[in-house]
């Protein structure tokens, strides 16, 4: 039996790499051996994951970038295959959520969600692709939610940009199959993260229910009764992301405690 690492000698690209699920997927990556580039607009907490990574030793690349800008992905690319080499697994997962109700819903919000969510994937993936077609072999993971599969109220904008990272997960499985690069989506449910948070605290403004009433509540919406850690997430990306995974491409896999069966 081989003991070797599962990403030895890869190099991955993680967005929204400075916290959260992304932080714990370049950590993940890096104990499996991979050279790690982080990416995200708060250059102190990318900066600390990239220290992290290398503690871990392997090389990584801390770049700031706001991956709704099509100029600054090109440049933050570039960048991370001059210093790391040519990206082997690129993990779309940054990503932002903000609720509202429908009636009302403001547009610039709308635009707001569909390009940090869906649009920042078509870029980012667009701009690492053509590495990934020259040389053969790539994984493209994409942090995509249960809010992929499911409708839910007051989300409406942020359910149509998931259903979207699912659906163009699934196209462009079928349209790179033949470069030998897998296209798979993550669905998680609620992750104990700082957007967790952020949603408990609004949630708590909004209804006046108390804090615990709503952890409690999102809770529930897994039929295990609890918040997902995004190291449960990191897992399922180091196993799309190994060689052994490449028989599993455009697949929305839930990390849900089962509550979406679909
Ligand atoms: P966090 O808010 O903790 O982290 C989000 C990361 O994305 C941060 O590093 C943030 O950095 C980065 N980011 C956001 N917008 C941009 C942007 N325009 N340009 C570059 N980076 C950006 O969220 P989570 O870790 O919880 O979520 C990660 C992903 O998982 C998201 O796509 C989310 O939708 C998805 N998800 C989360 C769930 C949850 O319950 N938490 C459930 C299902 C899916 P910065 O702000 O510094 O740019």
């Amino acid at each position: 039996m081989e003991s070797r690492q599962k990403l030895a000698d890869r190099v991955a690209l993680v967005t929204g790499g400075g916290r959260g699920i992304g932080r714990a997927i370049a950590l993940a990556f890096a104990c499996e051996g991979a050279d790690v580039a982080v990416t995200a607009r708060t250059e102190n907490e990318i900066a600390r994951v990239a220290g992290e990574v290398e503690a871990l030793g392997h090389r990584s690349l801390a770049v700031a970038c706001d991956v709704t800008d099509p100029q600054q992905v090109a440049r933050m690319v570039a960048q991370v295959a001059e210093r790391l080499g040519p990206v082997d697994i690129l993990v779309n997962n940054a990503g932002l959520a903000i609720s509202h109700k429908f009636l009302g819903h403001p547009d610039d919000l709308w635009h707001q969600l569909l390009a940090a969510n869906l649009t920042s994937t078509y870029y980012v993936t667009k701009a690492v692709a053509p590495m990934m077609v020259e040389r053969r072999w790539g994984r493209i993971i994409n942090i995509a939610s249960m809010a992929s599969k499911i409708g839910s109220r007051y989300i409406a904008a942020y359910t149509a940009a998931k259903h979207g990272v699912l659906g163009l997960t699934r196209a462009l499985a079928a349209e790179l199959v033949s470069y030998n690069i897998t296209v798979n989506a993550i669905c998680p449910g609620y992750v104990n993260t700082a957007m967790t948070e952020a949603a408990i605290a609004n949630i708590v403004r909004r209804t006046g229910m108390t804090e615990a009433e709503v952890r409690q509540a999102l809770a529930h919406t897994s039929p295990q009764q609890r918040l997902i850690e995004p190291e449960e997430v990191a897992a399922v990306a180091v196993l799309l992301a190994a060689e052994t995974g490449k028989g599993i491409t455009g697949q929305g896999i839930n990390v849900d405690g089962g509550a979406v069966q679909s």
